[in-house]
């Protein structure tokens, strides 16, 4: 079967892959890079053992209403790994059986495994995102101030992050006052909670820090003519800035960042480890990041991406 074709709902119902048979499903799901990431790391794997000779991961074009039905359908046809993205990692919380905490506390998940008893939730995108930080930028959130703009699910996995890894304080700055409030409440029972400052008005970031994380993870950046999510001229030069976009490769945020004079990198390291992770979960087995790495990132300039 081909793992380049977008599946949907009709073919899960008539679906008999022989193999085992991995996932990534969302809607839209045309342009996703996991499919080629995950596909290139499970024939490295097939090198060292023949049994994932049988593994491919394949794509979904699921509708948020069919998913409920949709879940069933991979569980009865034994898909033994799921990657959820928009819009289902908040709402397919309701129809697991069982969440990790992290997963729980952020309140979103991305990866699910097949157990008898229905699909298990985690979420790696914090571990995607720290790992991510670490190599790109050669720094840690632990003991950093971070600034995080958002309050979407990838923003809720960047806090629980960093009150994970004791991050020493954590702004966060969101358009729509509401969303961050009841991401605040959601959060108010973890423990760290408060290193956390919102950031209430603008002129809030009148006093941060000399040195510091600002983590962009609005979805401001994807289209070419989208406003920059922050006036980079509040930020010191000795600030690092990771923006979670990745696809353009170079968003307005990277390069006025880098023309400030800051480091800064696209999220490409960030799904790369958030995609390893998963494929451990499924695996048990540690896979090279770096081979995935290489094809998204040559799949991104072939798409003339920079
Ligand atoms: P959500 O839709 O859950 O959240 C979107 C966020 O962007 C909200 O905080 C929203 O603010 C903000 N936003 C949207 N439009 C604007 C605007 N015009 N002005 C100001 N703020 C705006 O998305 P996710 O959290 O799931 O994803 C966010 C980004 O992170 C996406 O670009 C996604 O591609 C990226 N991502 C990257 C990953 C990686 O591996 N590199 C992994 C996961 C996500 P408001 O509340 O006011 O609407």
């Amino acid at each position: 079967m081909e793992t380049i074709k977008v599946y949907t709902l009709a073919d899960l119902k008539v679906w008999d892959f022989p193999g085992t048979a991995l996932a990534v499903i969302g809607q839209p799901i045309k342009h996703s890079l996991s499919p080629i990431m995950q596909n290139a790391a499970i024939k490295c794997l097939a090198q060292e053992d023949k049994q994932f000779e049988k593994w491919a991961y394949f794509r979904f074009e699921i509708d948020p209403e069919d998913l409920p039905e949709a879940l069933e359908l991979f569980h009865q046809k034994r898909f033994l790994g799921l990657n959820l993205t928009v819009p289902h990692k908040v709402i397919a919380l309701d129809l697991l059986g069982e969440i990790t905490c992290s997963a729980k506390a952020i309140g979103a998940v991305n990866t699910l495994k097949w157990s008898d008893s229905g699909f298990e939730g985690f979420n790696t995108d914090g571990y995607g995102l720290s790992k991510g930080i670490e190599e790109g930028l050669g720094i840690n959130l632990k003991e950093n101030s971070v600034l995080i703009l958002g309050a979407g699910g990838a923003a809720r996995a960047a806090v629980v992050e960093c009150l994970n890894q004791q991050a020493e304080s954590i702004r966060i700055l969101n358009r729509s006052k509401d969303r961050l409030d009841a991401m605040l409440s959601n959060l108010s029972n973890l423990e760290g909670f408060e290193s956390i400052i919102p950031v209430q008005v603008k002129e809030d970031l009148a006093d941060l820090p000399k040195t510091g994380i600002c983590i962009n993870a609005t979805s401001l950046g994807l289209k070419p003519n989208d406003p920059l999510p922050l006036n980079i001229n509040v930020l010191s030069t000795e600030w690092s800035v990771y923006d979670m976009v990745y696809n353009p490769q170079e968003t307005r945020l990277f390069i006025e960042a880098q023309k400030h004079g800051c480091a800064v990198k696209t999220g490409l390291s960030m799904l790369v480890h958030q995609g390893a992770k998963a494929l451990e979960i499924w695996t048990g087995k540690e896979v090279d990041p770096q081979i995935m790495y290489n094809l998204v990132k040559q799949a991104l300039d072939n798409q003339g991406n920079r």
